[in-house]
């Protein structure tokens, strides 16, 4: 199998100034292209060291991907380190990346200066993969059988993280014209609601009766659920067969815990079966701050279904503006279902949409209302229905907050799954 290694650089990253985004970044676009990554290491920008550092693991690794230290600020230490390994005997200028400067910098405002054309230079010895959405280019330096044992690449990429993902799909395709990539194939399913302890063991068998050649990886993230990643590493011709029977037998166990059988997030789904049913949502968000609203309108296209919000934090904003009665938040307190259900009742009215979704909670890190530190209610109304349903997390106010939304979302999800099945 062709491994890589992957080598940030920067001493911000060491002093933990910044997180090292790009190789979780970079590790999983190799691993989705076939690529098993082995190593990952931090350096500072220090020649010495990053140099000794991709020297050792072009020894072990087919590729090695390095990120940061080619800023016009910087001394060029990637580069020059690409240049002695490469056994470069000079530098030339790459004229499509210098005509990307010129634009860039054009559109900026901004004139091209000597220190912004030393970008476009690049050891004799290496390829280019242009960078179109920043000024340093992507070097290639390749070593033959005898350099390091076996064939290897060197790839360094620009530190910008938008940047290095933006150069990925090339940088890819590049790696596919070296290596014979063993084929791959990746199903994932989207599982919102069941914690993912709580889901390994749910769906332990099916996952010890899997064929031995399907791997199985859970990826838990805050916003989204587990999302179940199979995979099939080599020339597996039935693995889409395989995965869809897989996929519905998971679905026997889990039903509408599953939202969607591809990489999709909660408000793309809703936004899916709003625009198919042609029905629209609004929202009323105490504790969650707008973060509904705001997953909501991150999707493209958003406003042919998503009407407003109203962020009723306090107790006179619910009761004015949504019309939640005194009496409610008298009787039980504004973290209520009687509250939580008001409030999406009252914007569902105000905005004239056919859903609602409210949020009312205690995110922390101290708790209102002697009520639970954690707790939220989330009410959903239709013209028909209102209902409510909590929820309770143990995070700090950050997290709880995002689980809040998601919640929220993965509420309205199966309401508006209910309600438009119905008809
Ligand atoms: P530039 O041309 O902007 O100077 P560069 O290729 O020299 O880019 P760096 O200077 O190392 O790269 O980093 C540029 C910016 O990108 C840094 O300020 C940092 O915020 C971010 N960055 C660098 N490396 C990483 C990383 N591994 N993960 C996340 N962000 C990073
Ligand atoms: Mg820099």
């Amino acid at each position: 199998m062709t491994t890589a290694g992957i080598c940030t650089i920067g001493d911000e990253i060491l002093i933990g100034q910044i997180l090292d985004t790009n190789s979780a970044m970079i590790s999983r676009e190799l691993g989705y292209a076939g690529v098993r990554v082995r190593e990952m290491v931090s350096v500072g920008d220090d020649k010495g060291e990053i140099s000794r550092a991709v020297e050792d693991m072009l020894h072990r690794e087919n590729i090695v991907i390095v990120t940061g230290g080619l800023g016009p600020t910087k001394d060029d230490v990637t580069k020059s380190v690409i240049y002695e390994l490469s056994e470069s005997s000079g530098y030339v200028t790459d004229e499509r990346q210098l005509e990307i400067i010129h634009r860039i910098l054009s559109s900026r405002g901004l004139d091209v200066m000597d220190i912004n054309r030393r970008q476009a230079s690049v050891p004799d010895r290496c390829d280019v993969i242009l960078n179109k959405l920043g000024t340093a280019p992507v070097m290639a330096a390749r070593f033959a059988e005898g350099g390091f044992g076996h064939n290897a690449v060197l790839y360094s990429l620009p530190g910008v993280p938008y940047e290095a993902a933006g150069v990925m799909k090339d940088v890819i395709a590049d790696i596919q014209e070296r290596f014979s990539l063993s084929e791959i194939h990746h199903k994932t399913i989207m599982t919102y609601g069941i914690a993912e302890s709580a889901l390994a063991e749910k769906i332990s068998a099916w996952e010890d009766a899997l064929p031995a050649y399907v791997r199985l990886a859970y990826l838990p993230d805050p916003l989204k659920g587990v999302a179940l990643r199979m995979s099939v590493y080599g020339g597996a011709d039935d693995a889409e067969a395989v995965f869809s029977q897989e996929t519905s037998r998971l679905r026997a166990i889990l039903g509408d815990a599953i939202y969607a059988e591809e990489e999709k997030t909660l408000q793309e789904v809703i936004g899916d079966i709003l625009r198919k049913t042609g029905k629209t949502v609004s929202t009323a968000e105490s504790c969650t701050g707008g973060l509904v609203a705001s997953l909501l309108t991150s999707v493209p296209g958003a406003s042919d279904y998503f009407a407003g919000s109203v962020v009723s934090y306090s107790c006179s904003v619910k009761e004015n503006v949504l019309g939640v009665s005194p009496d409610i938040i008298h009787r039980y307190g504004a973290v209520s279902p009687e509250c939580a259900g008001a409030m999406a009742e009252g914007v569902r009215r105000l905005t004239g949409t056919d859903f609602a979704v409210a949020t009312t909670g205690n995110a922390g890190p101290s708790a209102s209302e002697d009520k639970e530190l954690g707790l939220v209610w989330v009410g959903v109304s239709s013209a028909n229905a209102v209902r409510t349903f909590d929820f309770h997390y143990r995070n700090d106010r950050k997290r709880n907050i995002e689980r809040f939304a998601a919640s929220a979302l993965d509420t309205l999800r199966k309401f508006i799954l209910a309600e438009t099945a119905n008809k």
